[in-house]
């Protein structure tokens, strides 16, 4: 759509207006409208050159109609073509024979601005300047500070601000949402050893979201774990009690819990937790929590159904609590939605989805886990997966610290976790009283990728095996 730029606000609005009142003219059960404009920028930056500098454009509208029991979906990027659109999707829509039950749509009527330093107030010359000069000065400058060779450090970073619009019947939502992403991924040798790192800063908030300190940071922190990563020897196979880091505990909150809690799977009864009341375990400092009101990468305050966001306490002292659900799936469970249903964007259906999932903090101090420990520390996800019919996962882990009774003693690479989450969670025994949900992810259902945030405080697990390539 090539005149975005043109269209302001107010000209949105009148489409709004004109497509409402065709809706309103067709006698349909229920409508929705999802209006959206947004402005992306990315930047690439290879060693000390630039590699790509983009900007994109987007405006379209989604629109759901609802009649005896059918719904239908479509979208477009032309709005002055609405007229044809919506005809073109009620006579397909009736065509349908799957039925779907949807009823307690929203009633809200609001105005969000996320308080944020605008984008544009910097421009994309000093922005690619300053990635320019961080990673010399990471590549070139602290190079006598390194004992090995930087083959390679790539920065990536992306800027996205979308306006959105929803409209149904008896609800009119404007909201915004600004997102700063920056990656860097970087190759180090030592020897005839190569290691490669991905580090990460994503954040929900315009320029103020990343300060140039920060993006330093994301360089400094990735040389720091390429250094250990270079001098490490890979994880041995071992039953061990072990400490998991809040990246990966934010990651057993998303993945084992908060995938099997997302209703949508109740109707396929392809979700392990099948029943709120259920006892997952007899642990009772386990409580697992979906909230998107907080501060994080997966915040918003409507949905995309007009649903006003709240926490969701999905699993609450070991016990089943609450799923997260958008409207069509609230009726398996006969309640109404609790604001779980994301879409990606306008052209794409809303679907059940997490925000920012994390496990609550318990009473333990940190020192207090950590002295006279004995285990391994797990820190930082390396890739993994999920059965949630049956509960059992596996997760890669990028490091793995040895502690003899609280003191390192060796520092492992290629680690992994595996195991069924009931079991897993009964050998919690140590909860750590600090909750980060700093985390950031991109968590891919339905065709769709929706920004999520994870994480909670360190858990120490007894009795477990962590994987690795030799046995010791
Ligand atoms: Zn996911």
């Amino acid at each position: 759509m090539k005149q975005t730029s043109n269209f302001k606000n107010k000209d949105i609005e009148t489409y709004i207006d004109k497509i409402k009142s065709y809706l309103d003219s067709k006698n349909l059960d229920y409508y929705d409208i999802r209006l959206e404009k947004s402005k992306k920028t990315g930047i690439l930056i290879d060693n000390l050159k630039i590699r790509t500098i983009a900007d994109n454009e987007n405006l379209g509208v989604g629109i759901r109609i609802y009649k005896n029991k059918k719904l239908g979906f479509c979208s477009t990027t032309i709005l002055e073509n609405y007229k044809t659109i919506i005809d073109e999707c009620i006579r397909a829509t009736e065509k349908l024979t799957k039925t779907t039950n949807m009823k307690n749509f929203s009633s809200n009527k609001d105005k969000i601005k996320f308080k944020h330093k605008d984008f544009q107030d910097k421009d994309i010359e000093i922005k690619v300047k300053e990635f320019l000069e961080i990673n010399k000065e990471e590549i070139e400058t602290k190079r006598k500070d390194r004992d090995y060779k930087i083959l390679e450090s790539e920065i990536r970073y992306r800027e996205e601000y979308t306006e959105k619009y929803f409209i149904n019947p008896w609800s009119y939502i404007s909201q915004d949402k600004p997102y700063s992403i920056m990656y860097s991924l970087m190759t180090g040798k030592k020897d005839n050893i190569i290691e490669t790192n991905l580090n990460r800063n994503c954040k929900m908030g315009g320029l103020e979201a990343i300060s140039y300190n920060d993006k330093q940071k994301v360089l400094s922190e990735n040389t720091k774990i390429l250094n250990e990563l270079l001098v490490s020897k890979p994880c041995p196979a071992i039953k061990s009690n072990i400490i998991l880091d809040a990246e990966v505990v934010g990651l057993l909150a998303h993945e084992a819990i908060g995938h099997p809690c997302e209703a949508d799977d109740l109707e396929l009864g392809i979700t392990v937790l099948k029943k709120k009341g259920m006892v997952l375990t007899k642990n009772k400092n386990i409580t697992i929590i979906d909230d998107p009101t907080i501060k994080g990468f997966g915040s918003f305050v409507y949905d995309d159904e007009g649903t006003k966001a709240k926490k969701v306490t999905l699993i609450k002292n070991g016990i089943v609590n609450d799923y997260m659900t958008d409207i069509q799936s609230a009726t398996y469970i006969e309640e109404k939605s609790n604001g779980s249903g994301r879409a990606e964007s306008y052209s794409d259906v809303p679907v059940v989805r997490m925000s920012n999932t994390f496990f609550e903090g318990g009473k333990d101090k940190n020192k207090d886990i950590l002295t006279d420990f004995s285990g391994f520390y797990l820190k930082g996800f390396a890739g993994g997966m999920v059965e949630p019919s049956i509960g059992t996962f596996m997760f890669g882990i990028k490091q793995a610290y040895k502690y003899d009774k609280g003191k390192i003693v060796g520092t492992f690479k290629q680690a992994s976790i595996s195991g069924n989450i009931l079991t897993y969670l009964n050998n919690i025994t140590k909860v750590g009283n600090i909750t980060d949900v700093s985390g950031c992810g991109f968590c891919g259902k339905s065709n769709q990728t929706a920004y999520v945030g994870d994480g909670g405080p360190i858990l120490r697990v007894d009795n477990v095996i962590v994987g690795g390539t030799n046995h010791e």
